[in-house]
């Protein structure tokens, strides 16, 4: 079965109303958003991607400074949550990347481009782009989508779904020995 209509929900969501489904605030705040990955990826404080350096960072903060910036204090080199992710320099806003994710994520039948432009408010070609750098992320962990338990790894890469994150570079991983070449 496919939409052809929106539902009153998304129509909501798309207004920026938080609706049932989508009223986790990391799904339409951009801040809680970063917030939410930065406590799944760094449960032990900031890693430095530059150095590997754990909790030895200061948030940056200013007008001047883009939200979510830390700097290292032993490389001195800034880095953010998304380094290393598919979400990496992306314009799109970081809640819209999780709640992609987790639509792509949780849904049994799979989700068109089609679906994910409607109910992210983002144009057909973005939602396409978004769905098919989460599809690869996801693939190049654990050939599976169903990622609830495992599947950490893979370069360059980060799925989150539910309460379980994974990603990052493996040579960045705080607390395992990146695999072996
Ligand atoms: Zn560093």
């Amino acid at each position: 079965m496919t939409y052809h209509r929106q539902t009153a929900s998304q129509k909501a969501y798309e207004r920026g109303t938080p609706t049932d489904g989508y009223h986790e605030p990391l799904f339409y705040d951009e801040d809680k958003a970063r917030e939410h990955l930065e406590a799944l990826r760094w449960p032990s404080g900031p890693i430095c991607p530059h150095c590997g350096v754990v909790d030895n960072a200061r948030k940056l903060e200013g007008k001047s400074t883009r939200p979510g910036v830390y700097k290292c204090c032993d490389c001195r080199k800034p880095f953010s949550v998304t380094v290393g992710t598919v979400f990496e320099r992306s314009k799109i806003k970081l809640n819209k990347w999780v709640l992609a994710t987790h639509l792509l994520s949780s849904s049994k039948k799979g989700m068109s481009a089609h679906q994910l432009h409607r109910m992210l408010g983002v144009t057909y070609k973005t939602a396409w782009f978004m769905a098919h750098r989460i599809r690869e992320a996801m693939r190049d962990n654990n050939n599976d989508i169903d990622i609830g338990n495992g599947g950490l790894g893979g370069e360059n890469t980060v799925v989150e779904a539910d309460e379980t994150y994974v990603g990052g570079k493996a040579k960045n991983r705080a607390f395992k020995e990146p695999p072996k070449k």
